[in-house]
């Protein structure tokens, strides 16, 4: 799933093949994706777009005086750049923007639930940007991090949008290895010291993951991102600090991986997938 890493670099590939391009066609190709009913998309036809952002891991077109138009790959949506643009209906197409002199934008979906969508949103409207956390590089992250009291597990509310935007699995997998706590560690539980070392943490893998990122060039195309994660999706290996195998532990939706060595003082976390495939 794309992370705040690769949707910012994204945002900023787009900036720069998009800014100034007036949009000329807008082909919505999947049932359901446009979230909104007003404005109509075509609404923003014969205008140029004025700067490409991101919020959280939504990329954000901003077309001034007529409104913004929003995407969001969620898990498994991938955007393309056309140029030439095409005019095929590829498998899982959800939408495709065509400018005047720029690249067409195509997104897909490779997945089968919560799936890639778009937004068109009048100003001042800020649609689902409404419901975010605060970005991990704000004030007010840290402010939570450092004396928040929040009894959720930290791997919990790092992936909780409403908490902090932009951290999905893979970094919050990450951020604790890197701040050496265990994913079953609870916010309220840590000291100080501990508190510093996760908001560095998370900080930190944001930092090189967008360093990273930005050595990518065209859309983001690849059903495989390529992500070069420490140890997320990586148990079985051993760990890049202490070379112990990676552990995780299984869930419906995701799993999560860890050093016992370095994150859980030894102990090996239950993990219900291996149990039920021993048994
Ligand atoms: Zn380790």
């Amino acid at each position: 799933m794309p992370e705040l890493p690769q949707m910012q670099a994204l945002s900023e590939r787009l900036g720069t093949v998009l800014t100034g391009a007036v949009l000329e066609g807008i082909e919505p190709l999947g049932f359901s994706a446009l979230k909104t009913v007003t404005p109509a998309p075509e609404s923003l036809l014969g205008h140029p777009v004025l700067g490409v952002s991101r919020r959280a891991k939504y990329l954000v077109l901003d077309f001034g005086e007529p409104g913004r138009l929003l995407l969001h790959l969620s898990q498994a949506g991938r955007l393309y750049l056309e140029d030439p643009p095409k005019r095929t209906r590829a498998k899982g197409s959800v939408v495709r923007l065509r400018f005047a002199g720029a690249p067409a934008v195509l997104v897909r979906e490779y997945g089968t639930e919560r799936k890639a969508a778009w937004w068109v949103l009048a100003p001042g409207d800020d649609g689902p940007l409404e419901r975010l956390g605060p970005e991990p590089a704000s004030d007010e992250f840290a402010e939570l991090v450092l004396r928040g009291d929040d009894r959720r597990r930290v791997h919990t509310l790092l992936r909780d949008q409403r908490t902090v935007s932009g951290v999905g699995r893979g970094y919050a997998d990450d951020a604790l290895w890197r701040a050496q706590l265990s994913p079953y560690a609870s916010l309220a539980s840590l000291d100080d010291e501990a508190r510093a070392r996760l908001l560095d943490a998370v900080r930190a893998v944001l930092r090189d993951g967008l360093e990273r990122e930005r050595g990518r060039t065209g859309g983001l195309s690849q059903p495989k991102l390529g992500e070069h994660f420490e140890v997320h999706a990586r148990s079985g290996t051993p760990c890049p600090r202490c070379e112990e195998t990676l552990r995780r532990v299984s869930y419906e939706s995701h799993e999560v991986t860890y050093c016992p060595n370095c994150q859980t003082g030894g102990k090996v976390l239950a993990d219900r997938r291996m149990s039920r495939l021993v048994k």
